[in-house]
């Protein structure tokens, strides 16, 4: 595997490549687990190259958040990737990236008001700066994203249509642990009683779901109150809501399932110093 830390390096390699192989691209911030495997099997499925970028990247960190101490596993992260038989490893430093005099902010209006956006100010901008960067240094065919980052799928979705970027978003299904809990690498953060409890997260959303399907004229208000009651203030949380796949605006308490254009219930919620964020489908068919 080809391991790369200069952007202009990579776009002359991946340019050789270019006129007779198509390149899939999983952008990754490293301490790979299933979730990121999956992604990237799902890139292999595709035929072409498979680059994978590791990059932790300071721009869509706050000033309070984790960004010193997100885990870097990096000897672990390239055997992993070696043993999937990735083309291409391209891990930047931060300035090779972002070197002195940066001054470009990209970002997408609407979709990252909401949710995530609301509580972590700036931080949608900075995925879609990095994005777009890295989808020009590596000229993708296709890149993968996970479903457990809806909204920064969305987000990016949309930043490729409005810029008429060549490159193809492919959603990849959230992977789960048996219990339910979403993969993350910051649940390796979680104590074991904060484990235990992190279950409850995946269990109310998908008991959301179940309701939902039954009776489909169930209010906005009746679900989430139902998963607020189950969660019992067991931790606090950020916010929980449901929208519409597709704008990600909040429906109304009053609102009712079967009046929203393909609803979803997402929540962030805080277990001791670490956020987990989770979202699931309210509707039978999986898709926008
Ligand atoms: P991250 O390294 O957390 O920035 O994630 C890199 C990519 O992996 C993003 O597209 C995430 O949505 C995706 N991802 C992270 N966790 C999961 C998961 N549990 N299931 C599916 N995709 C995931």
């Amino acid at each position: 595997m080809l391991i790369l830390q200069s952007p202009q390096i990579l776009h002359q390699k991946v340019s050789q490549w270019k006129p007779t192989q198509k390149v899939f691209f999983v952008p990754t911030m490293g301490c790979l687990h299933a979730g990121h495997r999956a992604l990237i099997e799902r890139a292999k499925q595709e035929g072409g190259k498979v680059l994978v970028s590791i990059f932790v990247n300071p721009l869509q960190f706050g000033p309070s958040e984790d960004f010193d101490r997100y885990p870097r596993p990096f000897e672990e992260d390239v055997k992993l990737l070696e043993s999937l038989d990735v083309d291409c490893l391209f891990a930047p430093r931060t300035v090779d990236l972002y070197p002195d005099g940066f001054a470009t902010n990209v970002s997408v209006k609407g979709l990252a008001e909401h949710l995530c956006g609301k509580s972590r100010p700036g931080h949608f901008d900075g995925v879609a700066t990095v994005c777009l960067k890295l989808f020009q240094i590596t000229q993708a065919d296709g890149a993968i994203f996970g479903e457990k980052d809806y909204q920064q799928l969305r987000i990016l979705e949309k930043m490729v249509e409005d810029l008429n970027l060549g490159v193809h978003i492919m959603p990849h299904p959230t992977v789960r642990e048996e219990d339910g809990l979403a993969l993350s690498s910051r649940n390796r953060y979680l104590s074991p009683e904060d484990r235990k409890k992190a279950v409850l997260f995946p269990q109310a959303l998908c008991a959301a779901r179940e309701r939902a399907l039954l009776d489909p004229s169930v209010t906005v208000g009746d679900l989430l109150r139902q998963a607020l009651t189950s969660w019992n203030q067991a931790f606090p949380v950020d916010y929980l809501e449901i929208a519409p796949s597709d704008t990600l605006t909040p429906a109304s308490p009053d609102a009712r399932i079967r009046d929203l254009r393909n609803p979803r219930v997402f929540g962030a919620i805080k277990l001791g110093s670490t956020r987990l964020i989770d979202n699931l489908a309210l509707h039978l068919v999986e898709g926008r």
